[in-house]
């Protein structure tokens, strides 16, 4: 078996395995062994009944004082009894399992593992497993892989799959040279592989993981000194300045702030001075880099060229959509849209009005440069919300032939040195001031005992005419619980607040249509309480919405809080953030506590990799920062450095990587850049 072969080469998986594989984009055996763990189940020792706390999986021995009650509750039977050990006692139930209320014996001792609930105020672990001594202390101190899962796969299932991929898997070659495995202390890819699924203990995941990240860093950092090495290319939009972007100021219902014109002036100058502009804006949340592309487009526009402006999401691109056409509305600026929601009809449409060069600017998706959209005279490629223009995306570009300007435009603020390792082959620009008239947002962080009050001052702001987003509570990952809980809490709500209060939902399980009707109401005012999942994260601009109150604030990283909180403070009226906690741990109160204390997205990020420097290896995942599939920026900044420093070296020696004794590498760094070679 190897790496380019189907999952459906390995042992066990069959067609209906494979097409859930599919929905996890894991086509063949390699893709499923780049499926890391999103966490481990570590087997712990045997607590004391009074040592568990709610959440965690505990194993206990103990004896059952008194027979198991059964109780039915509908066509549910539950079963409890209490676990009694030298500490104390604690309840104990299975459910619709009523044949063992014979089987378990009083004064026996158990050992049980379960999860740790809370039921009427009581811990109870529910639904344990129970072993025998020998099979529990054989399990003790392992870890075993949780798997990001889809409807129709089980943890088991991919467990199977991947220990036989691991073992029948050929060509899983080293490909580092060993002098520089040595001098980082890495163990060997296979090898590594194993650990990272499969760790006999926490040292051995450790090393696993960091060779891991340590080729994702380095492949990546390869690939920018490449492109970089390239060098900027002559370009054959060279622009002219023009007038008319003074009159567009002008026109605006704002000045604008010394950031903006110092942004747009290095835009102009890349535009105008006769080579590919590839240009990063990062600008805090707020900060109004929208108004800065669209005289970027503008610009384009006048000398001829054509312009993309891609959002992540299709809410982003229609709202973006919308504000242009305002914008550009008398200055014959022609603008377009192209989502993958558009009917056939619609689409083929829009290609043809690109083709033909009718639109000069088309907002959209990244479904624009895919699709076999062919441009008139595509001068000005604009990211928004997307602090990368992925390297392979930029690779296509340049393939296809036709370079255009590429402007990417992030509001995920990031400490200029790690942003220099990350972006080394773009030119940087940094917007870090907020429009004058705006009233530093207000934070607060309460537990769920403030819940009554902050409806109230919730009401207050609404009968003020403002409005009001709450981000959901959060539950564990699958796929209906996201609906179920967000639809849930829109319905208490709406039993809680008066009923011309408009209550309205979005998550992400939502139809693209329905999505933006949701997201249309709420920016014309027509609703009033916004309940969401992080969806609503990326770029929204309703100015009129003052308080964001997110649930569960404790489980978000800080520049996902940081983003979602920028949802607010964006028009004149002061505007709240509620950050309400369940069960916060010592180190998420820190993290909390410098959002609390900061509006300065620059400054939370640089906090965030001090903190994050003693983040564990178990910590959750950082959303939103889908780069790398292993590697996290900030906790494995270290790594990051090094793997730049190593990979500067190569560029230095041999950049195309002709070097006979590099030939496993450059194969490894042309898959990595897709269909590229060097
Ligand atoms: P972001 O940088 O987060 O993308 P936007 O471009 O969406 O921010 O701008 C946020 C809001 O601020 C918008 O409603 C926009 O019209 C407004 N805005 C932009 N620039 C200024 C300015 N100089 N003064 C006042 N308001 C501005
Ligand atoms: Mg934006």
């Amino acid at each position: 078996m190897r790496r380019n072969d189907s999952v459906r080469a390995i042992k066990g998986v069959g067609e209906k395995a494979e097409q859930c594989f599919g929905k996890l984009n894991i086509e063949t055996v390699g893709d499923l062994l780049e499926h890391y763990p999103r966490g481990y189940d570590e087997w712990k020792p045997i607590q004391q009944v009074s040592s568990v706390s709610e959440g965690e999986t505990a194993a206990l021995e103990g004896v059952f004082a008194s027979r198991p009650t059964l109780k039915n509750f509908g066509r549910l039977k539950v079963l409890s009894a209490d676990l009694q050990d030298a500490s104390g006692a604690i309840l104990v139930t299975w459910y619709n399992m009523p044949f063992l209320r014979s089987q378990l014996k009083m004064g026996i001792r158990y050992i049980l593992r379960g999860k740790v609930g809370k039921k009427r105020g009581r811990l109870v672990v529910e639904q344990p497993k129970i072993y025998k001594k020998e099979e529990f202390y054989r399990q003790v101190g392992k870890l075993r892989p949780i798997y990001p899962l889809t409807a129709g796969l089980t943890n088991n299932m991919v467990i199977k799959a991947m220990e036989a991929a691991l073992k029948e898997t050929e060509g899983l070659n080293e490909y580092l040279p060993s002098p520089l495995r040595k001098r980082q202390g890495l163990v060997e890819y296979k090898k590594a592989l194993r650990q990272i699924h499969f760790p006999a203990d926490k040292e051995e995941l450790r090393q696993g993981r960091k060779r891991l990240v340590f080729d994702e860093l380095f492949l990546y950092q390869l690939a920018l000194s490449y492109i970089r090495k390239r060098g900027r290319e002559p370009s054959s939009h060279k622009m002219e300045a023009r007038e008319e972007i003074g009159q567009f100021v002008e026109g605006l219902p704002f000045a604008l702030t010394n950031a903006q014109k110092r942004v747009f002036g290095e835009i102009e100058k890349d535009l105008t001075d006769g080579f590919v502009m590839n240009r990063l804006v990062q600008g805090d949340v707020g900060s109004g880099k929208t108004v800065v592309a669209v005289m970027a487009l503008y610009l384009a526009a006048l000398n001829g060229g054509q312009g993309a402006f891609m959002a992540p999401t299709e809410v982003l691109a229609s709202q973006h959509y919308k504000s242009l056409c305002g914008m550009f509305a008398d200055r014959g600026v022609r603008v377009g849209l192209l989502t993958g929601s558009l009917t056939a009809k619609q689409k083929r449409e829009a290609k043809e009005k690109i083709a033909l060069g009718v639109w000069d600017v088309v907002v959209g998706t990244h479904a624009i440069l895919q699709d076999n959209v062919v441009f008139a005279n595509l001068a000005l490629v604009i990211t928004d919300e997307q602090h990368r223009f992925g390297v392979k995306q930029r690779e296509e570009l340049f393939e296809k032939g036709r370079e255009p300007h590429v402007l990417a435009m992030s509001a995920t603020p990031i400490p200029r040195t790690l942003a220099l390792v990350l972006y080394g082959d773009m030119d940087l620009s940094v917007m870090d001031e907020q429009p004058a008239d705006r009233l530093p947002i207000k934070n607060c962080v309460v537990n769920t005992d403030y819940r009554p009050n902050a409806y109230g001052f919730m009401k207050k702001q609404i009968d003020a005419g403002h409005q009001v987003y709450i981000i959901c509570p959060m539950v564990e990952e699958s796929e209906e619980s996201e609906l179920e809980s967000v639809s849930i809490y829109t319905e208490q709500l709406r039993e809680i607040f008066p009923p011309e209060i408009k209550v309205d939902s979005l998550h992400g399980k939502m139809r693209p249509r329905d999505k933006e009707d949701v997201m249309e109401r709420f920016s014309r005012g027509e609703t009033d309480i916004l309940v969401s999942t992080t969806v609503i994260e990326v770029g929204i601009d309703v100015p009129n919405a003052t308080v964001m109150m997110i649930e569960n604030a404790e489980r978000f990283g800080l520049a996902q809080l940081h983003q979602l909180r920028g949802r607010v403070g964006r028009g004149d009226a002061q505007s709240y953030c509620i950050l309400m906690t369940g069960q916060p741990s010592k180190d998420s109160m820190e993290r909390l506590s410098v959002l609390a204390g900061s509006n300065d997205g620059f400054y939370i990020a640089k906090e965030d990799l001090k903190l994050r420097g003693q983040g564990d290896l178990f910590g959750v995942r950082q959303s939103g920062e889908e780069l790398f599939a292993l590697a996290d920026i900030f906790e494995d900044a270290e790594i990051l450095t090094q793997a730049a420093k190593e990979a500067e070296a190569f560029a230095e020696e041999d950049i195309r990587l002709l070097c006979s004794k590099n030939k496993r590498l450059k194969e490894r760094v042309e898959r990595y850049l897709g269909q590229v070679t060097l």
